[in-house]
């Protein structure tokens, strides 16, 4: 287990003198444009102007050495941008199809993208750990290394329709958020396993939910690397309200409970 306390790179032990993204520069640009006065809800209630998609805000404290945060880093932060901007504009189709197509996504070399594409969302629970003070598992480290398989993740991949839907028709402006990190009880078939790490990250209407187990009998593969195609389910406005409560409410307090609403679901 590797700590983090004296600001050394969780990736490969040097200094850290570089810092992650908390939200992808081409994140930021799906949901905003960079002249768009962004802010940032901060848990008091309070809203921190953003400025512009390289605000130090939208970044974690220094975890990762440059080396490892940039050329280390360059193939699977391509694998995610690719995957996002894939998803985005391919909605309709995926609402669809209710899967996800890697061949489709990355041509040819899915297997490989989409492996970088896991270590881009353990990178950046890493990230998180780390700021945290959590230590980072070895096997986390070992698969950012090129280790084949990180049987300890899990990612579920959800289209917030309602979202879709608001982001595309209102003048309302993007969205971006991160879910807290919290540790929680797993069950499996209705037993509780063990704990996992959970959060989830959100860009306009891409929703993914990311577990990491930390107690070694939870460990499984929780997602199958073998194969090119996984559930993309889809959530909305109808799974969160009940059709009374939609019925009385004014068409503006239903999108603010909305957003609202999915701030405190996190
Ligand atoms: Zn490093």
């Amino acid at each position: 287990m590797s700590k983090n306390k004296n600001k050394v790179c969780w990736w490969c032990g040097k200094k850290a003198d570089s810092r992650e993204h908390k939200y992808k520069r081409t994140d930021y640009l799906h949901a905003f444009n960079e002249e768009d006065n962004a802010v940032l809800p901060l848990k008091n209630g309070k809203l921190l102007p953003i400025q512009s998609a390289k605000s130090d805000y939208l970044k974690f404290d220094y975890s990762l050495c440059k080396r490892c945060n940039n050329e280390r880093s360059q193939k699977i932060d391509n694998a995610y941008s690719v995957f996002v901007n894939y998803a985005l504009t391919n909605t309709p189709e995926l609402i669809n199809k209710k899967y996800l197509d890697f061949g489709e996504i990355y041509g040819d070399h899915w297997y490989e993208m989409k492996q970088n594409l896991i270590r881009y969302y353990a990178k950046h629970l890493g990230c998180r750990l780390a700021f945290k003070n959590i230590d980072i598992p070895n096997k986390l480290i070992d698969f950012l290394n090129g280790e084949n398989v990180l049987d300890s993740i899990k990612l579920e991949f959800q289209i917030r329709t309602d979202f879709y839907h608001i982001l595309n028709n209102t003048d309302w402006t993007g969205n971006l958020f991160m879910g807290d990190l919290t540790l929680v009880p797993f069950n499996y078939d209705g037993k509780f396993i063990g704990r996992a790490f959970h959060t989830l990250y959100s860009v306009q209407w891409l929703r993914t939910i990311i577990w990491l187990a930390k107690d070694t009998k939870l460990v499984k593969k929780f997602l199958d690397l073998n194969t090119n195609l996984n559930k993309i389910e889809q959530l909305s406005l109808e799974e969160i309200l009940s059709k009374e409560q939609m019925e009385k409410m004014e068409y503006n307090d239903l999108i603010k409970h909305l957003f609202n609403k999915s701030k405190k679901e996190t």
